[in-house]
């Protein structure tokens, strides 16, 4: 077996490991970025970069100038009611998203890793070295024994670096399975499905329609299934059916061409389960359980955590776990904390689901309420200017903050930070 020594081993090249790499590169550091994939692959996506990862990538200098922009959204309730919500610019986003294929985002992002020093390994990542929970290093299925200071584990929601280093309860994580396809057809505005199985009993996830760079549709459909992932299954089963519903609210051409190749993949929402990092071992993007439980967004977050823990690691290689958490809890708990609390106390619940999704969606409520909605399920609210939708979003958060402490997702929370977050010298 080779051996190679690197400052940095990093798990994975999605979004979280490029970025991680990239900082980590140009910030003068040797790093190894290993995946199992040959780029250019494919990932399981709806496809959208949210406004917080364009403004992250224009930071980067790496840009997302084309694929379509993507800015109002429009919800559709279990009735068929229909909210648009506005997309607006904040003081440290633009006012739109953008559609790029995964197989083009990953690579893209992959290139500039490299561009800046990163050196690629082909292969699985599989046994760790050295102790299990502190391991320096680990085996790559090309026969190399990669060794390093520190390890960052961007392999994704089911995560082999925070499997081997214990860093994940899977009885407390919050998991979502979503499958997506890709249909033949314009997509006006990007539309989000609220569907009951039956009259009032909501199916526990929602499903999608967006537009895609080529003019055609990514379509899709994804479940919470809490703990439970042997439940991931039925979204497969109900596609169909969600399909029809599309085609029943118009929303689907019946005359386009049958939906192709489906695709599926595993999210790990609202950081419940998982510690983001000990000792020398750092977990970012899905790995972490970064994405949105109540929309499903995941690239921004996996791209700002992996520029978090390159710079933790660079800034303050001493501590760089505890400064990687404080970096995280400053920025994503907040939001997390309630999200994944109202996810938690909603599935399973499928009345007051519907009952909820009925009432967001009803004439009148859902207008009145879909600027601040639209910043609040988007995590919007720190960088939204003054004004309506920012008092809106900003009430919700201090009425949720509140109400999840009380909930056993908000005591997870409060039992997992540790005194560490609240006692990292800011310039420590
Ligand atoms: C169907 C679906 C739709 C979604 N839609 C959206 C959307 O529209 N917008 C949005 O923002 N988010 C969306 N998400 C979430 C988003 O895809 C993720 O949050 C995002 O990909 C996380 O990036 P990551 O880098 O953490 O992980 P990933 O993108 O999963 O990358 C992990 C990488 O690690 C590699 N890897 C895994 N295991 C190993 C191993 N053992 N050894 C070596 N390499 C390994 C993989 O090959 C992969 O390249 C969606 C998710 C799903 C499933």
């Amino acid at each position: 077996m080779g051996a190679a020594r690197f400052d940095v081993l990093v798990v994975g090249s999605g979004p979280a490991g490029a970025l991680a790499a990239l900082t980590l590169a140009r910030r003068g550091a040797r790093v190894a970025l290993v995946d199992r994939a040959r780029f250019p692959r494919d990932k399981a996506c709806g496809d959208l970069v949210g406004p917080r990862g364009i403004a992250l990538l224009s930071r980067s200098g790496i840009g997302l100038e084309d694929g379509p922009a993507v800015g109002d959204m429009l919800v559709v309730g279990p009735t068929g009611n229909r909210v648009r919500l506005p997309s607006a610019p904040g003081l440290t986003y633009p006012d739109h998203g953008r559609s790029l294929p995964r197989s083009e985002l990953d690579e893209r992002l992959h290139r500039a890793a490299l561009e800046a020093g990163a050196i690629p390994l082909t292969g699985r990542v599989g046994r760790p070295l050295g102790p299990g929970a502190r391991p320096d290093g680990f085996e790559v299925s090309d026969g190399t024994a990669v060794r390093a200071d520190f390890v960052i584990g961007a392999d994704g929601a089911t995560s082999t670096v925070a499997a081997q280093t214990g860093l994940v309860d899977p009885a407390r994580v919050l998991w979502g399975f979503a499958l997506r396809t890709y249909v033949d057809q314009p997509v006006e505005l990007p539309t989000i499905v609220a569907w009951e199985t039956r009259r009032w009993h909501a199916f526990p996830g929602y499903g999608w329609i967006f537009p895609t760079a080529d003019g055609g549709a990514n379509v899709g459909l994804g479940i919470a299934v809490r703990s439970g992932r042997e439940r991931g299954s039925e979204v497969a089963r109900l596609l169909p059916a969600f399909l029809d519903r599309l085609r029943a609210l118009g929303l689907l051409d019946r005359a386009a061409a049958q939906p192709g190749r489906r695709l599926g993949g595993w999210l790990k929402m609202g950081m419940v389960g998982t510690t983001a990092a000990s000792g020398r071992t750092l977990l970012v993007g899905d790995a972490a359980g970064l994405v949105n439980p109540l929309q499903g967004e995941g690239i921004a977050q996996a791209m700002g955590s992996g520029v978090a823990a390159a710079e933790a690691i660079v800034d303050a290689p001493g501590h760089a776990a505890a400064r990687y958490r404080a970096a995280l809890a400053a920025t994503y708990l907040p939001y997390q904390q309630i999200a994944a609390a109202a996810q938690g106390a909603l599935v399973g619940r499928p009345v007051a689901l519907a009952a909820l999704a009925r009432l967001a969606t009803a004439p009148g409520v859902g207008r009145s309420l879909a600027g601040g909605w639209a910043v609040f399920w988007n995590d919007l609210l720190d960088g939204t200017p003054p004004g309506r939708p920012r008092t809106l979003a900003a009430a919700l958060t201090g009425v949720g903050g509140w109400a999840s402490g009380w909930s056993p997702t908000g005591r997870w929370f409060q039992d997992a930070s540790g005194p560490d977050l609240n006692q990292v010298p800011p310039g420590g």
